[in-house]
């Protein structure tokens, strides 16, 4: 049993398919120091406009056939403010499930390992939403409806920052907050199915203070744990004052190498075949050094 290292990619281009498989291969899979112990994957994502139909898809699908044929990935679908504001991923709501099934059709052309998702339900203001455990039981029916058209891939969930939108605005009334944020938010969906769950370790960081414990939470999903996001995370979300960032290379941010490296040590030793995806933000996102610098870091941990 080994790890597969992902990174992201935004597969509707195709070089930049290009300069991850490259980077895959130069830090995974041809590195001396760890020949064999990795294996190597892409997770594709994008913007909201590379799967808001079939025709971008089929486009992902060649781009990844052309470049990176045979080599393993995870659909995981588009990210940021545009979860809310392009108003086609709330998997609360028929448009959600109508883009899951686009993500499964392209991960099972793909032979994916895994599909997963944000909740994206979102609702704008810091407040508790008056229906969310409705909505939090419409993802969980959305989602089990997926599972039973994947041909087997799993589906699973991901943790988001609190608020979820906390890099685009500073506002309490404005900012997009999500009806799935914490871990306990994903189990509520997720408890008493074969639904998995993704850890992203930015995400549970934000806005916590003080020594930052991966362990627990993973520790509580149990065998719901398919996934990592390994990520960094900088800055403090203060109302009117202040927003925070994930996106830091793994240890230069709040959690810190310490933490880190106890957590991967537990992860290796519990879970030694957990796909881990280093989902750091690239000064230059043409030439993912910052992505190679995590990359790096995790190997190094990992093999400790
Ligand atoms: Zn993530």
């Amino acid at each position: 049993m080994v790890h597969t290292i992902y990174v992201p990619t935004f597969a509707f281009w195709k070089g930049d398919v290009e300069s991850r498989l490259k980077l895959l291969e130069e830090e995974v899979l041809h590195n001396e120091k760890y020949k064999g112990k990795f294996e190597m994957g892409l997770e594709i994502g994008g913007l909201a406009k590379h799967f808001a139909n079939q025709e971008p898809i089929d486009q992902i699908y060649g781009n990844m056939i052309l470049v990176a044929g045979g080599v393993k990935s995870i659909v995981h679908g588009f990210a940021g403010l545009e979860v809310y504001t392009a108003g086609i991923a709330d998997m609360s709501d028929d448009v959600g499930k109508s883009l899951l099934e686009r993500y499964i059709g392209l991960g099972k052309k793909l032979n994916s390992s895994y599909v997963h998702v944000h909740g994206s339900a979102g609702f704008q203001g810091i407040k508790e939403p008056e229906n969310k455990s409705d909505r939090l039981q419409k993802i969980r029916e959305n989602l089990l409806y997926g599972l039973s058209i994947s041909d087997g891939i799993p589906i699973g969930l991901e943790n988001l920052p609190t608020p979820s939108a906390c890099d685009f605005d500073s506002n309490p009334e404005t900012v997009w907050s999500d009806c799935v944020q914490q871990p306990a938010d994903v189990q509520t969906v997720i408890q008493k199915t074969p639904l998995k769950f993704t850890f992203d370790t930015a995400h549970y960081s934000i806005n916590r203070n003080g020594y930052i414990d991966l362990i627990a939470p993973v520790k509580k999903m149990k065998d719901h744990l398919h996934h990592l996001h390994v990520v960094d995370s900088c800055g403090y979300w203060k109302a009117n004052v202040s927003k925070c960032y994930d996106g830091s290379i793994p240890g230069d941010g709040r959690i810190g190498p310490d933490s880190f490296e106890k957590f991967f040590k537990h992860i290796h030793e519990h879970h030694p075949d957990l796909g881990i995806c280093i989902e750091v933000r690239n000064i230059d996102e043409k030439n993912p050094e910052q992505t190679r610098q995590g990359i790096r870091r995790v190997l190094n941990w990992l093999s400790q």
